[in-house]
């Protein structure tokens, strides 16, 4: 870290001190962005804590659907994104009428969505989920529902299969985690090992598939801290890497691609979120008509997961 990063950390955490704001970061975030933060977790950690959070003013280090559902959980209070431009592509593949052209064609059926979708899609669903409750929900759904699950095909693959359970699909997957195939991982665990394989559900079925731990990034921080073992393959965004550090020090941490960087986490700066202190820029607000949907789909999840 610079000496300038250090100078920005400081008067970051003078004016969030004196406006009272509360910084939420997901586990992606560079790592100085992490260490000025109230709160750092993975989307439904993020989601839950924007609720609990004490501060009228909340500021949300990560891409847009997350400040988006602490705006659509919490519409008493202010909330700020750094960079609005900060995206899923993942989350933008699915239209609103492709959710709807299902449902239309099954009206029976149960959309459940993953929580990286836009505000508007929530509004149509019926469930959300995150990577660490996904398999608690399609557990408490219907034996016999048939279920819609968006907008991530390996997740919807990887936790099904685990359930032994059939759900539909929308064909999308996330670009950073798709990076990963299976002979890299093999080449990988053939240099090393002794190391524990990790892997986040949303990479291919046949890299999950190797893995000795398959979980959100809060599962990994956890498993890495209680396993007995000292060095580990680590499958998913490179964030994960600090707070594994700090919650695990001294265990050896292997990436498994160096090209698993969301560019879309990593366009939040310290310098951006000086910024967006200072001038209270920029708020996020959802509409109140997608705002009440997308909030049950939402509080569903929560009330399932807990
Ligand atoms: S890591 Fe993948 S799923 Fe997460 S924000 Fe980036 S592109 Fe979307």
């Amino acid at each position: 870290m610079t000496d300038k990063d250090r100078k920005l950390m400081d008067e970051i955490l003078k004016i969030k001190d004196k406006k009272s704001v509360y910084i939420i970061a997901h586990y992606y975030q560079r790592p100085e962005i992490q260490d000025i933060a109230d709160f750092v977790g993975d989307s439904y950690a993020m989601a839950v804590q924007a609720q609990k959070a004490a501060s009228d003013i909340i500021l949300v280090a990560g891409v847009d659907f997350m400040a988006e559902s602490a705006a659509i959980l919490c519409p008493d209070k202010t909330v700020l994104s750094p960079e609005p431009e900060a995206t899923c592509p993942m989350a933008n593949s699915i239209s609103v009428n492709d959710v709807l052209g299902f449902k239309e064609k099954y009206p029976e059926s149960i959309i459940v969505s993953y929580v990286n979708t836009p505000a508007d899609i929530k509004a149509v669903t019926d469930i959300c989920c995150t990577s660490s409750n996904a398999h608690i929900i399609l557990e408490k759904l219907p034996e016999n529902s048939r279920i819609y699950f968006i907008p991530d095909q390996n997740l919807a693959f990887n936790i099904s299969s685990r359930l032994g359970r059939k759900v539909d699909y929308f064909e999308s997957f996330c670009p950073i985690h798709a990076t990963l195939n299976k002979a890299d991982i093999v080449k990988l665990k053939e240099e090393y090992p002794d190391a524990e394989l990790l892997v986040h559900p949303e990479c291919h079925p046949e890299v999950v598939e190797l893995a000795d731990y398959v979980g959100s990034t809060g599962g990994m921080i956890n498993y890495t801290s209680s396993s007995p073992k000292d060095s580990f393959i680590i499958a998913t965004e490179c964030g994960i890497i600090h707070p594994i550090h700090k919650a695990a020090p001294g265990k050896k941490l292997i990436m498994a691609s160096e090209e698993m960087i969301c560019p879309n986490m990593k366009s939040i700066t310290l310098n951006k979120i000086l910024y967006s202190l200072e001038n209270m820029q920029t708020i996020i607000r959802v509409p109140e008509e997608i705002r009440l949907p997308a909030a049950q789909a939402l509080e569903k999840m929560i009330a399932y997961s807990s």
